[in-house]
């Protein structure tokens, strides 16, 4: 009875059998391929492969894509020729899937091991300001002279009588990647270099401190926890490798963390990205650049809202991620990681790393960006997570060549 009934599903599953149209041109006659289609039908039933009748319609439509007129009853042929030799069974359509697995975990640990290559040397790091070793706190004193950052006036912070209005242009003059030259033109309000000293005002200037020793007397520097990194058998330990960015803003303690965002190597998702409050009085958000505008209303992604958290909170989420083995991938990244406070040697800093040959000058993200991915980033104001991506893509895409030329 049960095999009776088989029988009149799979007759009824012959009759149901349509060649899909093709345009513009079909390779064969609706008839041709009617013939062709039921011949592949029967084979793929002989084989025992489920759901024949849909396997047959998309092997063959597959085919009669992609095929001409001449190649067509070839490629049908090399088709039966493929199902008789059991390529469409179940169990060896089961182990292509693994075999496919089994190359994607080789190639995955391939590309750690190239990166692994490409962790900057030590002494590199602490000539791209670094902080590498023990850093000991040195306060800069109230008599600390420095320039502001936008207008490049002199000007004590310490002391609020040597404060006054600056002027400046928020937008920096583009590098014209076609031309090598500097723009003279300011994007934020299309003046030329000369003509005006500012298209924006503040009541007060902006400073960095740049030496670890100073920064180091704000916020002490750490190192990550030694803790072993991800594996199968503990798949919640910090990364292997990870891309970070950081947003800061100007503060009376010179710039300071207010973003911090992590995205894992293995699968390129944003496993962290958080608002941050500076210890300091915010002077400017920076908003252009860090695209923060209020530093109290977080952020939400994928629908979920995350509150603005403390510096020490952030960190402590970082090293949920990030160990002291863990690979930092990022641009320049001494300015986040000396923001983050945190000594790390396992570094890989595309700026340090892709400097095209005999050319000194660093290049930006955005034209390493272009360079190599052929993608255009930094279009408005920064996306941490962007950036993050943008510096660990262009690290695969060199890999990813560099094993194309051992291969
Ligand atoms: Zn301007
Ligand atoms: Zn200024």
């Amino acid at each position: 009875m049960a095999t009776q009934s088989a029988a009149k599903v799979e007759r009824t599953d012959a009759k149901t059998l349509v060649a899909q149209p093709v345009t513009p041109y079909a390779p064969a006659t609706h008839q041709q391929r009617m013939d062709y289609l039921r011949t592949i039908f029967k084979e793929l039933e002989l084989k025992k492969v489920r759901f024949p009748r849909r396997v047959a319609m998309k092997l063959e439509h597959n085919i009669a894509k992609s095929s001409s007129k001449v190649i067509y009853p070839k490629n049908i042929r090399n088709l039966v020729a493929d199902i008789r030799a059991d390529k469409f069974s179940k169990a060896n359509q089961e182990k292509v899937k693994q075999e496919n697995r089994q190359k994607e975990a080789a190639l995955k640990v391939r590309y750690k091991e190239e990166l692994e290559k490409l962790i900057i040397p030590t002494y590199l790091l602490e000539s791209n300001h670094y902080a590498v070793g023990l850093v000991v706190p040195k306060p800069v004193g109230d008599d600390y002279v420095t320039s502001c950052e936008r207008c490049g006036i002199k000007f004590q912070p310490g002391n609020s009588r040597t404060q006054s209005t600056c002027v400046y242009h928020w937008a920096r003059l583009p590098y014209d990647l076609a031309t090598k030259k500097r723009s003279n033109v300011y994007p934020c309000c299309s003046e030329r270099v000369g003509e005006s000293s500012g298209c924006s005002r503040l009541d007060k200037h902006v400073y960095k401190l740049t030496e670890s020793q100073n920064l180091a007397a704000v916020i002490p520097f750490v190192m990550a926890p030694t803790t072993s990194i991800a594996s199968s058998s503990n798949p919640d330990n910090p990364l292997f490798a990870a891309g970070i960015d950081c947003e800061m803003a100007y503060t009376t303690y010179g710039t300071e963390l207010i973003r911090v965002t992590v995205v894992d190597w293995d699968t390129g998702h944003t496993v962290l990205d958080r608002t941050v409050s500076p210890l300091g009085e915010i002077v400017d958000l920076n908003t252009h650049f860090s695209g923060i505008a209020d530093i109290n209303a977080g952020v939400t992604i994928d629908g979920k809202h995350y509150p603005t958290i403390s510096f020490n909170e952030a960190r402590n989420l970082l090293f949920k991620f990030v160990s002291a083995q863990t690979i930092l991938i990022g641009h320049g990244l001494e300015n986040d990681l000396n923001t983050l406070r945190l000594l790390h040697t396992q570094v890989v800093d595309t700026a340090i790393r892709y400097p095209t040959l005999n050319e000194k000058r660093k290049h930006s993200l955005k034209s390493l960006a272009h360079t190599y991915l052929g993608r255009t980033i930094q279009t408005g104001e920064h996306d941490s997570a962007e950036d993050a991506l943008a510096a660990m893509d262009i690290v695969k895409a060199n890999i990813k060549k560099t094993i194309g030329h051992i291969q």
